[in-house]
């Protein structure tokens, strides 16, 4: 199908300052969780947005100063000239298609707590770090001195910028994180000096920088300036100052790249906000300034794209989820291949790599920062080995991952499915408040497994052990999911608790099929910490149950906080009037209460209610895997018999995916068992001297 000529506009190259970008696809700085550590498996993931056909790619947050890091979180750094070639190779791969390479220079001031540099941290106006992790730690207000400081320590990291090769310097003033938003803002901005007080006091320093940006690059790079678009608070940089501050400065960067207030209100996820949500903070801007507009807003529809253009809302589309789960979102559109688009479900696992210090991973795009340590890819396969066939039993994430990659390998693949609907547990959540982005990891795969000629799906299918032998397959996996338990059973209580049967008891799974509590009163009792108990207790409000939700945790679902969820969930549920009852768990369960205990004090309380439903942990569904393993497969030519998935460890929809891709990854792989199963980097040794005297 070609492309809709209504899409053109999006493929229109754009002048930023000194460069040009080829299109309107712009990939703003986005985290990964590999950063400094994981240099090469960083300048993969990039190149293959550049791959994809974005017009303009960045790094992540480059810190520029050892007085000014976040730890644990991993970013990248630019501390010297040995950090250099690192971020060399990742502005070559980025341009390696004919994008601009972009680097985002960031200094944390108030939001940098220096825990490895062990620097006194430095802001426009000093007191406690504002960090997610309240760390005991003041920062020391700048004076005159140490602003020249941070102007030349800015210099080096411009000249360093333009000697790595890249073609664009961000300036990081969002999201409340950067200093340049520090000084803007009255909130953490009380100077008495020309730095503070009025408007074009606060903004002198990015004055300054910009300039000095420009001095040091010789005008050879393009600067532009990432902007917070409405802090909150009675004396937060709120829309209405943002708008003044571009009018008074309208030509100071080459380019104003806009994202919501905070992180948290950015990267929202699709539960609590729908594509596009920012519009209305960033309409009217453009009229403000000549120079682009950039703004970001979780699009993958090309029609949304056209609009945000055409209305005169956006010149570039910007972008980083939906082009962590579709690197090759622009060139598919470009080819109108529209149905091939993995779209972004709006999940924040990825967000949850680096929030964790772990490397991040995307529930859609399996291959995401495994493109350097496995050698994967978003949308090519190795070919198939000595074998032809495979079998799949069961067709949930991790069963039509396994199938549609072992189907792009080449192998001939038989998918079958127990009940009639495809997609196993996101068939199910999709339908739950909030959640129907989800299905799009169902029909993302069921759309591109559908007219493959290699690819047969059963569907109302169970298959026995006896079945799997019979298909006559050279390899086998079996991804029949996991169910949630009916007890107490998961972090805090590993045995179940006395229980009176007469109390009605219900799992998720009861409430995702439609079997329901009667009575008035529930109590959700969650002690798995992520999305689910809390999205049932909004399931229960809205069929008009009286809501208890008991955790032993110290915050509603405490996972959370890694998808930037869990203040959102709070106010929900509040909002709601659920009854929120913390660092509690039932110690027995009787006719028409149960019994909770304090998990501090051990000190019990009764709670009425006419149902309790569990979210505690899942069971693996593996006795199709255990019963078929008993028998000789082998003996009718199976070569390998696995169990993937949630079937083989629960975990969130991304674990089940990613097992999904590694199964069909190593199908007719030599056995490694013993190997690492990625690449990795280990630093390289300095002289082992010690500096003491
Ligand atoms: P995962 O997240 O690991 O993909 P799911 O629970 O989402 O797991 O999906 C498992 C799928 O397996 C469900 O759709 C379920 O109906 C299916 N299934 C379970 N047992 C069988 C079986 N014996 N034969 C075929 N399909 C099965
Ligand atoms: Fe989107 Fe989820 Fe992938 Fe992040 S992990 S890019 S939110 S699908």
């Amino acid at each position: 199908m070609p492309r809709d000529p209504r899409h053109d506009i999006l493929f229109t190259p754009l002048q930023i300052g000194p460069k040009t970008a080829k299109n309107r696809f712009y990939q703003v700085p986005h985290c990964n969780g590999g950063g400094y550590r994981d240099p090469s498996a960083v300048v993969e993931m990039r190149r293959t947005k550049a791959e994809g056909g974005w017009g303009v790619i960045f790094t992540e947050q480059t810190e520029i100063h050892p007085t000014s890091e976040i730890t644990p979180f991993i970013e990248q750094h630019l501390w010297d000239d040995r950090d250099i070639p690192a971020l060399a190779r990742m502005a070559d791969a980025m341009k390696s298609h004919g994008a601009l390479a972009g680097i985002q220079l960031a200094y944390s001031g108030i939001n940098g707590p220096n825990l490895y540099s062990r620097e006194v941290p430095l802001a426009v106006t000093g007191g406690p770090i504002l960090t997610f992790t309240s760390d005991p730690v003041q920062a020391r207000t700048m004076d005159k001195n140490d602003i020249r400081d941070l102007r030349r320590w800015f210099r080096n990291a411009f000249r360093r910028s333009h000697q790595a090769g890249f073609d664009l310097i961000c300036l990081y003033g969002a999201h409340g994180f950067g200093i340049l938003q520090h000084f803007l803002s009255r909130a953490t901005n009380h100077r008495t000096d020309e730095y503070g007080g009025n408007l074009s006091n606060r903004s002198r320093f990015l004055r300054e920088i910009v300039e000095d940006a420009r001095e040091s690059t010789k005008g050879e790079l393009a600067v532009t300036l990432r902007m917070s678009l409405h802090e909150a608070g009675a004396f937060g940089f709120s829309n209405a100052e943002l708008r003044d501050f571009i009018a008074m400065h309208a030509d100071l960067p080459d380019l104003w790249d806009l994202a919501h207030g905070t992180w948290e209100a950015c990267s929202g996820t699709s539960r609590f906000k729908p594509e596009g949500a920012q519009e209305d903070l960033v309409r009217g801007i453009k009229e403000l300034t000549a120079k682009p507009v950039v703004g970001v807003g979780r699009f993958t529809s090309a029609d949304a794209m056209v609009r945000q253009i055409r209305s005169g809302v956006l010149d570039f589309i910007g972008a980083a989820r939906p082009s962590i789960a579709d690197p090759f979102l622009p060139k598919k559109i470009e080819e109108g291949r529209y149905e091939d688009i993995r779209e972004c479900i709006g999940c924040n696992i990825c967000v949850s790599g680096d929030m964790t210090g772990s490397i991040s991973r995307c529930t859609q795009n399996t291959a995401f920062m495994e493109e350097w340590r496995k050698g994967w890819h978003p949308d090519r396969a190795r070919p198939k080995g000595v074998s032809e066939s495979v079998l799949i039993v069961g067709a949930g994430p991790a069963g039509l991952e396994a199938a549609l990659q072992a189907a792009k390998r080449g192998y001939r693949v038989t998918l079958a499915e127990a009940t009639k609907s495809l997609g196993g547990r996101v068939a199910k959540e999709r339908l739950l408040p909030g959640l129907s982005a989800w299905g799009r990891v169902a029909d993302y795969r069921t759309g591109q497994l559908g007219p493959m000629p290699n690819v047969a799906i059963y569907r109302d299918s169970p298959l026995t052990p006896e079945d799997v032998l019979a298909m006559g397959v050279d390899h086998v996996a079996i991804a029949t999911g996991a169910t949630w338990r009916r007890d107490a059973v998961a972090r805090l209580h590993l045995h179940p608790i006395p229980t009176d049967p007469a109390l009605p008891l219900f799992t998720p799974d009861d409430l995702m099929s439609g079997h329901c509590p009667e009575g008035q009163t529930v109590a959700i009792y969650d002690d798995d910490h992520f999305y689910m108990g809390s999205v049932l207790a909004e399931l229960l409000v809205l069929r008009g149950n009286r809501v208890h939700f008991v955790t032993p945790a110290v915050k509603v679902a405490e996972w959370t906080d890694n998808t930037l969820e869990q203040g959102t969930i709070m106010r929900r549920l509040l909002e709601l009037g659920v009854e929120v009852q913390l660092n509690k768990a039932p110690e027995a369960v009787l006719k028409s209460e149960i019994i909770l205990g304090c998990t501090w004090t051990g000190r019990q309380s009764a709670l009425s209610c006419d149902a309790l439903v569990y979210v505690t942990s899942r069971t693996p569904n593996d006795d199709l895997f255990q019963a078929s393993k008993t028998l000789d497969w082998q003996a009718v030519g199976i070569r390998s018999l696995h169990l993937i998935g949630d079937a083989a460890a629960p975990g969130p929809i991304a674990w089940a995916t990613y097992a999904g891709r590694a199964w069909a990854e190593g199908l007719d792989m030599p056995d490694r068992a013993d190997a690492l199963s990625f690449r990795r980097e280990i630093a390289a040794l300095e002289p082992g001297q010690s500096l003491l005297p």
